[in-house]
C-alpha cells in the first residue's frame, strides 16, 4: 500500500518546501523506496504555462509537455526520475474538472459545493500516482502558506485524507521559520507555535516539523516547540540555511527526518541511504579547481528563478567539470550595437536564454554577432537558437531584413516562422509545441560529440521553427543543422563549423540536467568556456 506524506507551510512563503520535500524524497530513494513528488498549487490558472516569469518564476516542462511549476524541475533535478502532468495540479484544474462534470449532469441535480465536490476532487487527484502501482511514497507539496484563503480546500482535503487513510499511512509535516532577533540575541518559537494552532484550528496535527533557522536550535527551543505543538521532540528537525541547496538532503539526514519519517508510517528503514554519488557530485561542486565567468542574456535577468533549470544545469555542468561557473545576468534590453563589447568583454561564454516577444531581441542579435565573431563559446536554447539563426541570416547570408514572424509580421526573410499548425490556434494555454519529441544527430558534429549517440529526446515549448526554406543556404554558409526531427525534418539543432562552440537547440536541454545526468550539451559548453578561459 502506498503511504502519503503532506508538506505545508506556515509562518511565510518562500521557507523552500520544495527542496525539503525533494530532499525527503531523496533520501527516501536512497534507501531503496519508490518515490514521487506533487505540487498542489492553490492558483486559478489552470497551469502556470500562461504565466509571466515574473509571476512564478520559470515553467517547467515535463516529458508528457505539462507546463508545471518550477518545483518540479528540482524533483527530477534531486530524484532523476521523470515527472508528468499528474505531479502538478491547480486550484484552476480541480475546479475545470468539477464544472465539466456538472455541464455532463454527473451530479444528478445536487449543489455541487466545495465541501465536498472540490474537496473529494483533490482527494482524487491525491491518490492518482499512489494508484499507479508505480511508488511506495507519494509526497504531496500543498502550495501557499496554511491559513491563506486560497488553500483552505487543500487544507480541508488534506484533513479528510490523513483522517480516512488511518493511523500510519499518512503523515503531515509542517515547514515553519524560526526567526532570530538580532535585538534580544534570540530564536523565536511564537510563530511557529501560532501556525500550529492554525493548522490545529483546521483540524491538522502536524506529525513532523520542520524548522527554518539562521542558527541551531538547542535542545531547549526543541523541547519547548515540541511541548507546545504537541510533537515528539525527535519530530522537531532543525533546517539551518544551507550554502547549495544540493547540501539539505545530508542536513536532512543528520537531523534523521528520513528515520522518523519511516518510523511514523511503519516502514522499514531498509538498508542506511547510499548517497556515494550524491556526496561525490557534492565533493566536485565545492573545490572547483578553475572558475568560468558566463553571461546569461535574457529579458528576465532581474529575477533569476525566472532561469532555473539553467542555472541548475549550469551547476551540475560546473560540478563535472570541476570548475565554478560565474553566471552574470545581461538584461538583452540593455545591449545595442555599441555597447555590446563592453558589457560582453572578459565573459568565456554566453548563453542566450529562452523567451518570448520582441523586447531584448536585437540586443540578442547583437550579443551573439560578437560571439560568433570573436569566437567565443556560444549556446542559444529556444529563442537564443532562432536569434543566432537570424543574426546569421543578417550578417552572414546578407539578408538584413531577415527575422522570426513573431518579432516581425512583415519581414520579407522569414528566417524562423511559425509551423503552419500553429497558425489557425487562437488559445494560448497548452498549445504550443510541448513536450518531448525525438532528435537525429548528424555524425561528426558537436552535437554528437556531446550526446554520443544519434537518436536524442528533448522537450521543447514554442510556437516558431527554423524555416527550411533556407535550409540549403545556411549550410552551405557553415551554419550546420546537426539535429533533425525524424518525424517531421523541423531543425532541433544548429552549430557553427568552424568555432570552438557555437550551438544552439531549438528544445529546453536545461529541463533534462539532473545531479546523477548532467546535460552534455551544457557540460560541452562549460568545457568550452574554461577552455576559451584558460587561453585568454
Ligand atoms: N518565442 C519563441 C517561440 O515561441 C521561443 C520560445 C522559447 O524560447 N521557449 O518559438
Amino acid at each position: 500500500m502506498t503511504k502519503y506524506i503532506f508538506v505545508t507551510g506556515g509562518v511565510t512563503s518562500s521557507l523552500g518546501k520544495g527542496i525539503i520535500s525533494a530532499s525527503l524524497a531523496k533520501l527516501l530513494q536512497a534507501r531503496g523506496y519508490r518515490v514521487t513528488i506533487q505540487k498542489f498549487d492553490p492558483y486559478i490558472n489552470i497551469d502556470p504555462g500562461t504565466l509571466n516569469p515574473y509571476e512564478h518564476g520559470e515553467c517547467y516542462v515535463t516529458e508528457d509537455g505539462a507546463e508545471t511549476d518550477l518545483d518540479l524541475g528540482h524533483y527530477e533535478r534531486f530524484l532523476n526520475v521523470p515527472t508528468s502532468q499528474a505531479n502538478n495540479i491547480t486550484t484552476g484544474r480541480i475546479y475545470q474538472n468539477v464544472i465539466n462534470r456538472e455541464r455532463e449532469g454527473a451530479f444528478l441535480g445536487k449543489t455541487v459545493q466545495v465541501v465536498p465536490h472540490i474537496t473529494d476532487e483533490i482527494k482524487r487527484n491525491f491518490r492518482i500516482l499512489g494508484e499507479s502501482g508505480d511508488y511506495d511514497i507519494v509526497i504531496t507539496e500543498i502550495g501557499g502558506t496554511v491559513g491563506d484563503i486560497e488553500s483552505l480546500p487543500f487544507v480541508e482535503a488534506v484533513r479528510q485524507f490523513k483522517w480516512e487513510a488511518g493511523p500510519n499511512n499518512a503523515l503531515v509535516i509542517h515547514l515553519t521559520l524560526i526567526p532570530f532577533l538580532a535585538a534580544a540575541g534570540e530564536l523565536k518559537t511564537k510563530p511557529t507555535q501560532h501556525s500550529v494552532k492554525m493548522l490545529l484550528e483546521y483540524g491538522i496535527q502536524p506529525d513532523i516539523l520542520v524548522c527554518r533557522t539562521e542558527h541551531h536550535i538547542n535542545a531547549d527551543i526543541r523541547k519547548k516547540i515540541a511541548l507546545f505543538c504537541n510533537v515528539n521532540i525527535n519530530a522537531v528537525i532543525e533546517s539551518m540555511d544551507a550554502q547549495t541547496i544540493y547540501d539539505v538532503p545530508l542536513l536532512m539526514l543528520k537531523e534523521k527526518l528520513d528515520q522518523t519519517v519511516l518510523s511514523k508510517l511503519k516502514l522499514a528503514h531498509k538498508n542506511e541511504p547510499d548517497l556515494e554519488s550524491w556526496k561525490d557530485f557534492l565533493g566536485r561542486l565545492k573545490n572547483p579547481t578553475a572558475d568560468v565567468r558566463i553571461g546569461l542574456v535574457g529579458k528576465y535577468v532581474e529575477l533569476p528563478d525566472a532561469y532555473k533549470s539553467i542555472i541548475e544545469a549550469f551547476v551540475h555542468a560546473g560540478a563535472k567539470n570541476e570548475c565554478k561557473v560565474r553566471v552574470e545576468y545581461i538584461p538583452s534590453a540593455s545591449l545595442t550595437v555599441e555597447n555590446a563589447i563592453e558589457k560582453l568583454r572578459g565573459l568565456h561564454g554566453v548563453l542566450v536564454a529562452p523567451g518570448f516577444g520582441e523586447r531584448g531581441f536585437e540586443g540578442k542579435i547583437e550579443a551573439i554577432r560578437y560571439v560568433r565573431e570573436n569566437n567565443i563559446p556560444f549556446f542559444g536554447i529556444c529563442l537564443g537558437m532562432q536569434c543566432a539563426v537570424v543574426e546569421f541570416g543578417r550578417h552572414v547570408l546578407g539578408y538584413a531584413d531577415a527575422s522570426s514572424t513573431e518579432m516581425n509580421p512583415e519581414t520579407p526573410n522569414p528566417v524562423i516562422d511559425m509551423m503552419e499548425e500553429q497558425k489557425t490556434i487562437v488559445h494560448k494555454g497548452g498549445t504550443m509545441r510541448l513536450g518531448a519529441s525525438p532528435c537525429d544527430i548528424k555524425k561528426g558534429t558537436k552535437a554528437a560529440a556531446a550526446y554520443g549517440k544519434t537518436r536524442i529526446s528533448e522537450r521543447h515549448r514554442h510556437r516558431y521553427e527554423f524555416n527550411n526554406k533556407y535550409l540549403k543556404e545556411y549550410e552551405a554558409a557553415g551554419l550546420v543543422p546537426s539535429g533533425i526531427n525524424p518525424e517531421n525534418g523541423l531543425v532541433e539543432i544548429v552549430e557553427l563549423k568552424n568555432h570552438p562552440y557555437f550551438v544552439g537547440a531549438q528544445f529546453h536541454p536545461e529541463l533534462k540536467s539532473t545531479v546523477a545526468n548532467p546535460h552534455p550539451l551544457f557540460i560541452n559548453f562549460v568545457a568550452a568556456s574554461l577552455a576559451y578561459a584558460r587561453k585568454n
